[in-house]
């Protein structure tokens, strides 16, 4: 209760010692994020400090303090009676990032155990929680029990925060996804493993994406993320790996929740594009090679391609879905009403704006402009066409999926100005980059 503390308004003097480019200590971080959660501490004042923060950069020992902050909101989950290590894995949030949809099932079909708490839309990329939900009946808030009884029972569980754990950072989430007050490295890092840390995971690989679509636009930005992830992972005694992918353009084709649900069920039945298989076999080598198997990476690669092509993953994910309250059946879903974008010249596509598409995705309703915006679930973008691929004037880019005609046509206009057409196909790229260990 930041407001009993004395005569002096506390939260304006705290907003006002970062805006002056102080540093903020951990009494001060502390009082501030248990205010957020109480609710002494009301959105437009946390907003001007997010501002602040964003502005004047968070130090390394701001960072820990604030992610120590954020964890103290709620409980820690010991995750000891599953009696086995529980592996998780987080983004730092893309465009058309279905990876944990294809993943977590693949990792308990290879026979580890995967756990996460994940989190909705935030800015132009899309979130985790938000295409799990798009599935009728799936149900992301669990109690604790069910959250470990079902790491028991089938060896995974996707959940939301709630307000026992890091309920403080499902707050400020909301509102940096609609002050503008995102893209600050500390903010991001304290944000994302005071989750990992409150859900008791052993092992964590984090997924941290590099480009035009991604908050770090440099590989020596995400780096300079990937240190303070692991910086506060050892803090708080978890191991956490990076492995940095690519984000210039979206990651497969699909962009808006059921959509990407529709793909990741592609890439589990081994098909799908190759990027989005290429960044889950990465992801799931590492993790696999982290878990209690007793498996190098290489092994784990091998097995987790062998759960893609003989169906268990997939077998997995429907058990999953299932277990979860989820009713879904492959192609059932109804699609939107549907506009396309065509190519204006012949050429080779050079270029496909990430950022651009998800706002594209965003303005057809399958993100938030307001923290209180509903999703829909169905609206979205489908690329026709990838990086590489050659086009003749009038080919189909991308197809609009709006229920509303001026969202459609809004998304298009966006859609149109992030195609680049060149006349030389471009050198193909890996999607991983680099990886950086514990
Ligand atoms: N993912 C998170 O959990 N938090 C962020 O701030 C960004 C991505």
């Amino acid at each position: 209760m930041l407001r009993e503390a004395g005569e002096v308004d506390v939260v304006t003097d705290i907003i006002a010692w970062k805006r002056d480019g102080r540093e903020l200590d951990a009494e001060r971080l502390q009082a501030f994020v248990a205010g957020v959660v109480d609710g002494s501490v009301a959105d437009y004042q946390a907003s001007a400090l997010l501002m602040a923060i964003v502005l004047r950069g968070l130090s390394d020992a701001e960072t820990v303090a604030l992610a120590r902050a954020l964890v103290e909101t709620g409980k820690v989950l010991d995750l000891g009676v599953v009696g086995r290590p529980v592996l998780d894995k987080h983004s730092s949030g893309g465009v058309g990032d279905k990876v944990t949809l294809v993943l977590a099932p693949l990792i308990a079909a290879c026979g580890a155990v995967f756990g996460k708490m994940a989190g909705r839309a935030l800015g132009h990329t899309g979130g985790t929680l938000d295409k799990l939900e798009s599935i009728p009946g799936f149900r992301v808030r669990l109690s604790q029990g069910d959250f470990l009884r079902q790491l028991e029972r089938i060896g995974v569980a996707v959940v939301s925060q709630s307000e026992r754990l890091v309920p403080a950072d499902g707050i400020l989430y909301a509102l940096r996804d609609v002050t503008a007050t995102v893209d600050e490295t500390g903010l991001i890092a304290a944000s994302m493993m005071s989750k990992k840390v409150a859900s008791g995971t052993g092992a964590v690989v984090l997924d941290l994406k590099v480009g035009r679509g991604a908050f770090m636009k440099r590989l020596e930005d995400a780096r300079e993320l990937g240190r303070l992830c692991r910086l506060i992972g050892a803090e708080f005694d978890r191991r956490a790996t990076c492995v940095y992918t690519a984000m210039d353009a979206p990651l497969g084709r699909a962009v808006g929740n059921r959509l990407e649900v529709e793909e990741a069920w592609q890439v589990l039945t081994g098909e799908g594009p190759d990027d989005v298989r290429e960044v889950v076999l990465a992801l799931a080598a590492t993790l696999l090679g982290l878990s209690d198997l007793g498996v190098t990476e290489a092994e784990g690669r091998s097995r987790a391609e062998r759960a893609l092509a003989d169906g268990s993953a997939a077998e997995w994910f429907d058990r999953w879905v299932a277990v979860q309250g989820g009713r879904w059946k492959p192609g059932e879903f109804h699609r939107l009403a549907e506009s396309a974008v065509g190519a204006e010249s012949d050429g080779y596509v050079t270029a496909i704006d990430a950022q651009a598409v998800g706002r594209a995705a965003q303005l057809c309703g399958a993100g938030r402009r307001r923290v209180d915006d509903e999703i829909d679930a169905a609206a979205g973008v489908v690329l026709a066409r990838q990086v590489g691929d050659a086009v003749v004037s009038g080919d189909r880019l991308a197809v609009v999926c709006a229920r509303r005609r001026d969202r459609g046509a809004a998304a298009q206009q966006v859609l149109e100005s992030a195609f680049s057409i060149g006349n030389e196909a471009p050198a193909p790229v890996g999607v991983v980059l680099a990886e950086d260990g514990p």
